[in-house]
């Protein structure tokens, strides 16, 4: 099935949009690319399947002057139609959240030497920024996962009383490795470096954990809010992010 009639099944049955906005919105995708004047090599808003490609694009596509231009003419509804084009993507591509229970399968059996844990807490690609670097792979290094639940001592950072059971393979109270500002953003220019990083990992119990992925708007808002004053300071110390609260609650 092609985006298009994927996206507005999407509307349809996703959202309250009324039928008339629903057109509105997809004509505006159907139509962006002629309106862009700056990058050529940004393809028609339905060819692109991932939210990683679309996502890198949309910095492109809302820095252009004539879509400001015509998005002001507009009132907002072409940036409204890429953001919901954008929210329907990250829905559609449900790997990310397949390869998190992976990448936590393997935080939790790796072991970590003495010596890869001072070269973890070291050397660890702080100041590595992407313009400047050729390593733009959407990696994540289990053992920095671990290094997390080893500094948490084992505990939920949500709520430290939140028991769990004693993991097979590492003898602790089993944990799981959360990135706040979720990794397929490495690439987007706001960011710009890895997100791989002992600042932006955080030790949630499984319940949390899922409830940061799958719960609803109030929940994941509840969750976030913690998580956020949490990690705050350190993601602006350490690797100079300034976030705010509702920017880190549009990445989810
Ligand atoms: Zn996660
Ligand atoms: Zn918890």
């Amino acid at each position: 099935m092609n985006q298009e009639i994927k996206f507005r099944q999407y509307l349809e049955t996703k959202t309250k949009l009324g039928e008339g906005t629903r057109n509105t919105y997809i004509s505006s995708l159907r139509n962006l690319k002629k309106h862009l004047k700056t990058n050529s090599s940004i393809k028609n808003i339905f060819e692109y399947e991932k939210f990683e490609d679309f996502h890198k694009a949309l910095s492109f596509i809302t820095r252009d002057l004539e879509f400001k231009r015509i998005n002001n003419r507009d009132n907002g509804k072409h940036k409204a139609s890429t953001d919901y084009y954008l929210k329907f993507l990250k829905i559609n591509n449900k790997t990310y959240e397949e390869n998190d229970e992976a990448y936590n399968r393997d935080v939790n059996d790796i072991t970590i030497s003495e010596k890869d844990r001072l070269l973890l807490i070291n050397n660890n690609q702080k100041s590595i920024k992407f313009s400047n670097s050729n390593t733009k792979k959407l990696l994540r290094d289990p053992r920095m996962g671990k290094l997390c639940l080893q500094q948490a001592k084992y505990k939920c950072e949500i709520d430290s009383s939140h028991l769990t059971f004693i993991s097979n393979t590492s003898g602790k109270q089993y944990m799981e490795a959360h990135h706040l500002i979720p990794h397929i953003y490495e690439n987007c220019k706001k960011y710009d470096r890895h997100l791989d990083l002992i600042e932006n990992i955080i030790s949630l119990c499984p319940n949390c954990h899922r409830a940061v992925h799958f719960g609803d708007k109030k929940t994941k808002n509840e969750i976030l809010k913690k998580l956020f004053y949490i990690r705050k300071e350190l993601l602006n110390k350490n690797l100079q992010i300034n976030l705010t609260f509702e920017e880190l609650l549009s990445l989810y």
